[in-house]
């Protein structure tokens, strides 16, 4: 097995994964907002809060649910900022 080393460049302007750099946009309603906006990787389950209001929430009562669920799943970080490199040893 060969381990090598990747970097990969952060490319969202709210941030992405610590591990991979991903950002996946979801908005939820709660009691205080309509629309309160979290980006999550569902691969490695962390979400990181960016903002409420900043984007129309247009779920279906199932998407609803859905971002619930994930949110639930995946655990608070703070996010790798835009153009950050992460450094991390990939199998491959
Ligand atoms: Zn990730």
């Amino acid at each position: 097995m060969i381990i090598k080393l990747e970097t990969i460049t952060a490319e969202d302007y709210f941030g992405g994964c610590p591990v991979c750099g991903e950002a996946c946009l979801i908005n939820v309603e709660t009691e205080d907002c309509p629309s309160e906006s979290w980006f999550v990787c569902q691969t490695h389950f962390v979400k990181w809060f960016v903002g409420s209001g900043l984007f129309s929430n247009l779920n279906s009562p199932e998407e609803e649910g859905q971002n619930w669920i994930l949110l639930d799943r995946c655990r608070e970080v703070v996010p790798v900022a835009e153009g950050e490199v992460i450094r991390r040893y990939g199998r491959n």
